[in-house]
């Protein structure tokens, strides 16, 4: 149990997101609750009380504040306060486009410098001299150094002056040099990274056409691999890939969709084919097992498995009634676009899964919520018919789902509100949730 001094930050913390609206004694009262009575880990009763009062539970710090100095080579997510002592913009050329970047250095109250890159200057502006609290950083190995990078799924906010002191006479490096090109794995890809090399086994690959502005082109599209996991590309050249064989692409990029990432590589990129070990394509089709804020540091991720607890139950859960043209959820018959309609009736789970550090939405379909809860949508139907009332199902669901350990496999995909996974398979867990993540990530710290 924690005692009130540990409490307290905590609690401060959560009202802090809330913007003061709910009252420190009714936090507290909950924060005691959850971690005393439902004995959720302390994460999860943050994250589950600022959703409970209308908050963004992405507000709170995700827990890995570091100083400058704490810093290691690859960082996945991590939380840092600091001053921008100097920065510029420049324009780079990426597959032949040009691409507008921010780089410069960062400063903590320890005199510590790092350099940062930020790859969307027009979605974050950090200006010279200002502070800002950075969330969802990761870092890169430049000469030895770690530099920090802002990608996608990177939150800034500007802080008060008086809230980073840097020490006078801090030497600032020049940012003269950019660009050494990264090796990344697939775990590590997000949306706009650019100028990477990735080595990966090919495990499939389509030839297809597409119409461009300059007529009909020939392009490459497949899923390649390496022991992080799998990832879909495209070839936009003939490169005479093969499924099967294994190739280290140069300068290639990444193109999402909803955060799902995507490698991308053409004209300007180069492939190698490396000797030595390398996964076989058996290996390399397991399942591939991501925690919910490692997949929230990249932005989205493919195929994956993702363990955590069911900590609540969304609307539009249990039996639903459908558009039958355009498959939109209707209300007493009536389709938003389509007005008075036959109506089909559906099942469909909606829930917010937590591991202990992070949430992600999970959205399971018919076939998956008949074969998880064992009950058909026929039954489903007597069931409402008999009791004349729909929502005995969703309270049904409730009853099975709340507060369980579940491991969900899926696509996992990112827009203004979160992550949200469409569940491909879903089983109970029996696991404790909380020290596989931990391990999980302990893991990952290793490689
Ligand atoms: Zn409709």
């Amino acid at each position: 149990m924690m005692n009130n001094e540990e409490i307290a930050p905590h609690v401060k913390e959560i009202v802090r997101v809330l913007e003061g609206k709910v009252k420190e004694e009714d936090i507290r009262r909950d924060l005691d609750n959850y971690l005393d009575v439902y004995r959720m880990s302390l994460e999860a009763s943050k994250r589950y009380i600022v959703r409970k009062y209308g908050g963004d539970p992405n507000a709170l710090t995700s827990g890995n504040m570091k100083t400058l100095a704490q810093l290691g080579l690859n960082e996945g997510n991590v939380d840092i306060l600091v001053r921008v002592m100097s920065s510029v913009t420049r324009e780079i050329t990426v597959s032949g486009m040009p691409k507008t970047i921010q780089s410069g250095v960062l400063a903590d109250e320890a005199g510590t410098t790092v350099k940062f890159t930020l790859w969307e200057p027009s979605k974050i502006d950090l200006k010279a001299g200002e502070n800002y609290l950075i969330r969802y950083a990761y870092t890169r190995e430049w000469n030895g150094q770690p530099e920090i990078q802002l990608g996608n799924r990177a939150v800034v906010e500007q802080r008060p002056q008086e809230e980073v002191t840097v020490p006078e006479g801090v030497s600032v490096p020049s940012t003269g040099s950019y660009s050494a090109p990264q090796a990344v794995k697939v775990s590590e890809l997000q949306d706009n990274m650019y100028n990477l090399i990735f080595t990966g086994r090919i495990l499939s690959i389509q030839k297809r056409e597409v119409d461009t502005r300059s007529g009909k082109k020939t392009l490459f599209s497949g899923i390649i691999a390496d022991e992080t996991g799998r990832v879909e590309f495209t070839a936009w050249e003939d490169f005479d890939l093969h499924e099967g064989e294994v190739i280290t692409i140069s300068n290639a990029y990444v193109k999402g969709w909803k955060g799902i990432p995507r490698i991308s590589f053409g004209e300007r990129s180069e492939i190698t084919r490396p000797e030595g070990e390398f996964p076989t394509a058996e290996e390399l089709s397991k399942e591939v097992r991501r925690t919910i804020s490692d997949i929230e540091s990249t932005g989205g991720a493919a195929d994956v498995v993702v363990r955590g607890t069911v900590v609540d139950i969304k609307k539009g859960t249990g039996l639903i009634f459908r558009c039958p043209e355009c498959r939109r959820v209707v209300l007493k018959g009536v389709c938003q676009i389509h007005g008075k309609v036959q109506q089909v009736p559906d099942l469909r789970i909606r829930v917010i899964l937590d591991d202990g550090a992070a949430a992600m939405t999970a959205v399971m379909r018919k076939e998956v919520t008949e074969e998880l809860l064992d009950i058909t949508l026929k039954e489903a139907l007597e069931e409402a018919r008999e009791t004349m009332n729909i929502e005995a199902i969703a309270k049904r669901f409730e009853d099975q789902l709340l507060a369980k350990p579940m491991e969900l496999r899926g696509n996992v995909m990112s827009d203004e509100y979160g992550l949200s996974m469409n569940v491909k398979e879903a089983k109970f867990a029996t696991i404790d949730v909380k020290s596989e993540a931990e391990a999980l990530l302990a893991r990952m710290e290793v490689i």
